[in-house]
């Protein structure tokens, strides 16, 4: 058995690199950014107002100025605004030349003539600066990230219509297990719906990457290796549920040999998930992942995950936060690392959900998190800071 940082290690090593690829800008979130991208322009690309107002000489606040034209978003300003002047200007506009301060419309009093008067207390200019949010050829996106959908606000301002990310990885999904009907049948005596496949083809198209269903094989080799081969053949890496611990039909490691691939681990000290299995061959890879809902669950997020992860090149990882534990916590065992459901309190504290254990998977519904709890730690007192990762 090895731990649980051991295993992380081998499988981020054992993971390669998918090739890369054009997008469009609309199809870009949730990609993984390849090629940082570049501004073509400054922005704002003019001194900019930020408000709805006046715009003046600073030297002229507190003076009547007579109102020279009104300048709207989109329309570039006529006049120059000399000493005794000022332009009506709207949020969004371009400053005129000779101006140098805007006043707020609010902080500013109408007199007869055409002209106008600030009331305020002088204070910030209220104008954005040329340049001053991006420069022209300045990176505004770093690669190896996820592109969200800020970013796509910041692509679509620097014109970016194509971006270059990291292609899909093709990823197969099998269950394994004779007890397994599928999800749209009624079980009937000793059977229960396969809710791993379902599971495991949202985590993955929530990790961007592009899952395939190859369905349920039986507890029997001839089934398993059927299934395995035409999804090993389709796809760069394979989860398949089930069948990995070490009971008379736990045949899926024996499949994995069988096909020539090499199994790195089948024991990780970790919970749940101890029965974590990993093997390679040729660009190939499958994991064999614990049956138990909850430890599909988990071990996707932290195995698959960082596998997926490393293929893409994301070099920027979710963080995981350290807060305080809201209650006490102690168990009985302590041999290997464990994640516990959890919720975050209002007080930003870290609470343990109701958790029966990895078949229980209705307590992954009401949880936000899971907290580590580190190998060789028995008890936590409450308010002692504890790691929390988002699932
Ligand atoms: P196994 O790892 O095959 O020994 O399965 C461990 C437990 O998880 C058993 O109670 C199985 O019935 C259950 N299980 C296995 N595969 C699935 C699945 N695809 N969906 C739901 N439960 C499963
Ligand atoms: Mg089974």
């Amino acid at each position: 058995m090895i731990t649980f940082e051991e295993a992380l290690r081998i499988v981020t090593e054992s993971s390669f690199r998918t090739g890369r690829e054009v997008v469009s800008l609309e199809e870009a979130c949730g990609r993984v950014l390849a090629v940082p991208v570049r501004s073509d322009m400054d922005m704002p690309p003019w001194n900019k107002s930020a408000v709805d107002g006046y715009a003046c000489r600073h030297t002229d606040l507190g003076h009547e100025l007579r109102v020279l034209e009104t300048i709207a978003a989109g329309a570039m300003p006529l006049k120059e605004v000399r000493q005794g002047e000022c332009s009506r200007i709207m949020t969004g506009a371009a400053v005129p030349a000779g101006a140098d301060y805007v006043f707020m419309l609010e902080d500013s009093e109408e007199l007869p003539g055409g002209c106008v008067r600030f009331t305020g207390r002088p204070g910030n200019d209220n104008i954005a600066k040329a340049g001053e949010d991006i420069m022209k050829e300045q990176t505004v996106l770093r690669s190896g990230r996820y592109i969200r959908p800020q970013d796509i606000a910041v692509l679509a301002a620097v014109g970016a219509m194509q971006v270059t990310v990291c292609c899909r990885a093709h990823v197969g999904v099998i269950s394994t297990g004779n007890e397994l009907v599928e999800p749209d049948c009624v079980p009937a005596g000793a059977q229960i719906r396969n809710s791993n496949s379902s599971q495991l083809m949202a985590q993955l198209a929530r990790a961007g990457a592009i899952g395939k269903y190859y369905g349920i094989a039986r507890d029997e080799e001839e089934s398993i290796t059927k299934l395995m081969k035409m999804a090993l053949e389709e796809n760069d890496l394979l989860l398949i549920s089930g069948g990995v611990s070490f009971g008379d039909f736990d045949l899926v490691p024996r499949v994995m040999r069988a096909l020539g691939l090499t199994i790195h681990f089948n024991q990780v000290a970790m919970q749940p998930g101890k029965p974590l299995t990993f093997c390679t061959g040729e660009k190939k890879a499958v994991f064999g992942l614990p049956g138990n809902p909850v430890s599909t669950f988990l071990q996707f997020e932290v195995m698959v995950r960082a596998f997926l992860d490393r293929m893409a090149g994301v070099t920027e990882h979710a963080p995981v936060l350290q807060m305080p534990l809201a209650t006490d916590y102690s168990r009985k065992r302590a041999e290997r690392l464990s994640w516990i459901p959890c919720t975050i309190t209002p007080a930003g504290e870290a609470m343990p959900v109701e958790y029966h254990g990895s078949a229980h998977i209705t307590a992954l519904t009401t949880a936000w998190g899971v907290i580590t709890i580190p190998r060789g730690q028995s008890w936590i007192q409450k308010g002692e800071i504890v790691s929390v990762r988002q699932i």
